[in-house]
């Protein structure tokens, strides 16, 4: 049924860049035939999913929403998709995405943008505008995304989903192509956040193949947003973040944020408020932190090991054809990041850049700690406005960039965040979202505090 929704819509939402319907239905015969013989593997076998297009699928195209990774048919398999295929779930397509997971709009894919379901003159968010528009749209049920500074919980907001970014190092990145090694997290993308958690219970854990892969073992995320499901959230200490409200949010997110808080009141939480001073730096010192770490990344598609290869007429040296490849290969916003990382690099602007950068991430680190010593969970807007129309920031790379004020943070300092669907903006009718964030490791209380106020 997935699968005809997604011949029915598709079309014009353009969620996925591609569809593998054999794949799918064969893994669903098998999900079928064990659970005939009573040996399902858990809750979620036979579930289809769509997975974000940066992780590698074996025998599935892996584009990145990129021209220069276009052909290229990966001969392994992500930790996490190895993980969905292990609990039975089948694997309907990989979706759209700004390339190289680089924007917050979808806008930015080689393939075209995705259109938000709500309003198909809209954007679905990004960079996993596709995970989030087929949830959305009712083409899957589940979706997995990954989140470097928002990618899973903006779309969320937008497109009315829950999405969820783990703690650092809670889920493998082994086979997700890096944007930022030191912030991508890979997620669940669901309509519920019991869906979310159970989705997180199966792609979570250590991996030896990941070596920032936290060793331990981890609570049942389940159990967590059942718990939360009972909405009392008595004895919680809930904090509001002061640095996200304000100037140049728009009324009707804050009006559908006040409703939440009250709500959190109402079902018994302690709700005060929480400054967190360095949060306004977190934009500047992300927009430097994550073109270093890309433009060191990008470096290994040379046109000899990946995908796309453009000779040029005559006798080309090896470097001729590198030049020419990357030229045509990748996008405007991803030459400029490899331009603004590399330059943040460069011996002589190391400490006026990088180095600043660094102090302050530790800065946000320390007021996520001193936060996280008065209360237990901190909550915002997930995003300042609902989805904006296509087109409309494209020219203005700040402007794309300011969407990402309440989201940063968390991947700086590497602590677990949702965003849960908390109504509709008055002014727009479009979806806005509650985010929820907690300490590195707590993963569990954003489950219960999601559940609770869903
Ligand atoms: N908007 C962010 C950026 O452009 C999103 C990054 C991400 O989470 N993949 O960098």
């Amino acid at each position: 049924r997935h699968l005809d929704r997604i011949a029915e819509v598709d079309d014009r939402v353009h969620a996925f860049l591609h569809v593998d319907p054999e794949g799918a239905l064969a893994q669903a015969a098998e999900s079928d035939a064990r659970r005939a013989r009573g040996e399902a593997r858990g809750a979620l076998d036979g579930v289809p999913i769509a997975v974000k297009d940066v992780l590698a699928t074996r025998g599935l195209p892996t584009t990145c929403g990129s021209k220069i990774l276009e052909g290229w048919i990966p001969p392994y398999d992500a930790t996490v998709v190895t993980r969905l295929r292990e609990a039975g779930l089948p694997i309907l397509g990989k979706t759209n995405m700004d390339e190289f997971a680089m924007g917050s709009s979808t806008e930015y894919s080689a393939y075209g943008p995705t259109r938000n379901p709500w309003d198909l003159d809209r954007i679905p968010g990004g960079s996993g505008g596709g995970s989030a528009a087929a949830v959305a749209a009712f083409e899957a049920p589940l979706a997995i995304g990954t989140d470097t500074g928002g990618s899973i919980r903006q779309p969320g907001a937008v497109t009315g989903t829950v999405g969820v970014k783990p703690t650092y190092g809670g889920v493998s990145r082994y086979g997700l192509v890096a944007l930022a090694n030191s912030l991508d997290q890979a997620g669940p993308v669901t309509r519920t956040v019991l869906d979310s958690a159970m989705l997180h219970d199966v792609i979570g854990g250590h991996d030896p193949r990941d070596s920032t892969s936290i060793d331990q073992e981890w609570p049942s995320f389940t159990d967590a947003a059942t718990a939360g499901a009972t909405g009392d959230m008595t004895g919680v200490k809930v904090g509001v973040i002061t640095e996200l409200a304000g100037d140049g949010w728009q009324p009707g997110v804050m009006a559908r944020f006040q409703d939440s808080v009250d709500l959190l009141v109402k079902a018994g939480a302690e709700v005060v408020e929480v400054s967190c001073p360095s949060f306004v730096h977190a934009l500047a010192a992300y927009y430097l932190i994550l073109p270093a770490e890309a433009s060191s990344n990008l470096a290994k598609f040379d046109a000899m090991r990946y995908g796309l290869r453009v000779t040029p007429e005559g006798s080309p040296s090896a470097e001729d054809v590198m030049r020419a490849t990357r030229d045509a290969g990748f996008g405007d916003e991803v030459k400029r990041r490899i331009i603004l990382g590399t330059y943040a690099l460069s011996s002589g602007y190391y400490d006026a850049y990088y180095g600043q950068a660094q102090k302050i991430r530790t800065l946000i680190s320390r007021d996520f700690d001193a936060a996280f010593g008065q209360v237990d969970v901190l909550v915002s807007p997930t995003a300042p406005t609902t989805a904006f129309k296509l087109g409309e920031k494209l020219d203005d790379p700040i402007a794309m960039y300011l969407n990402d004020l309440a989201t940063i943070p968390a991947n700086l300092a590497g602590v677990p965040g949702i965003s849960v669907p908390n109504g509709l903006a008055d002014e727009d009718g479009l979806p806005s979202g509650l985010q929820v964030l907690a300490p590195a490791l707590a993963d569990d209380r954003v489950y219960r505090v999601g559940a609770a106020v869903e």
